[in-house]
């Protein structure tokens, strides 16, 4: 069901309803921005206030992290999610975020407008089976060590279950290489989209896990052919509770954006 042989046109998932609604896939660029982890109100609507403002059509944001530390913070649950849907309330911007587990589907489903399976979990089957239940788009991130056909098989799992709506996200990928935090594998942008007729995001914030990094790398996924990127951005990214050394400040938003704008004139 993921391959092209099967979908010879290219899908298009529209995330959130009414006005605000974005067809990733079929429109310009898709921007997802938003802190790793939701802290507080004031930090959300710092950075929601801030995405908006630059153009970003969807906000992110961690209620419940998959940290590699059982002592670092975990997110902030339930209530994350709640603070999530008045922000959407505020700005309009539909909500992405992470579900770890296949319980939790019903909840966040029920806050979020698409949900993301984070690369720990992308061969996580019960979870992908309860994504396919689900009534919401899945953002399906690539495993740390995880092959395209790999990914592609996730995604299937999604699909078979009945929820057509999967985006595929190149994340980065380990490697021997240790100047940057992972391997962002650009060529898996044309690769998937020779592959699969499902959409193709590219996140450049854990891609790389530097910040002067990010704006560069989404630049060279938007001429790879990406349709969407996904950004972290922290008013305050030396205080964040999580992945601060990559995320970007609003401003640094604002000027990804205008950048971005330029290179999808171009291509
Ligand atoms: C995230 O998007 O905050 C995240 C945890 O990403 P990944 O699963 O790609 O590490
Ligand atoms: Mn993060």
């Amino acid at each position: 069901l993921a391959s092209r042989d099967s979908h010879p046109s290219r899908t298009v998932v529209t995330i959130g309803e009414g006005e605000g609604a974005v067809r990733v896939g079929a429109d310009a660029v898709a921007v997802i921005a938003g802190p790793c982890a939701v802290e507080s109100w004031a930090q959300l609507e710092a950075v929601a206030r801030a995405a908006k403002a630059a153009g970003a059509r969807l906000l992110r944001g961690g209620a419940f992290k998959p940290r590699t530390s059982p002592y670092a913070f975990q997110g902030l649950g339930e209530e994350g999610l709640r603070l999530l849907a008045r922000a959407r309330g505020e700005t309009g911007l539909p909500v992405v975020t992470e579900v770890m587990t296949a319980e939790m589907v019903p909840l966040v489903e029920e806050h979020a407008d698409a949900l993301q399976v984070g690369a720990r979990n992308m061969q996580n089957f019960d979870l992908l089976r309860a994504c396919g239940k689900a009534r919401k788009p899945v953002l399906l991130k690539r495993g740390l060590s995880a092959t395209l056909e790999e990914l592609l098989m996730a995604a299937e799992y999604v699909l078979a279950g009945g929820n057509a709506r999967v985006i595929l996200c190149e994340r980065g990928i380990r490697t021997y290489e240790k100047a940057t935090r992972n391997t962002l594998d650009l060529s898996a942008v044309p690769a998937l989209k020779e592959l699969s007729h499902l959409p193709v995001m590219v996140d450049p914030s854990h891609g790389t896990g530097k910040r002067s990094l990010v704006t560069p790398m989404a630049l060279a996924a938007v001429a790879a052919g990406a349709d969407g990127l996904l950004v972290e951005v922290h008013p305050d990214p030396a205080h964040a509770l999580s992945d601060g050394p990559q995320s970007l400040t609003p401003d640094g938003l604002v000027d990804l954006m205008a950048r971005v704008r330029a290179v999808a004139a171009a291509v």
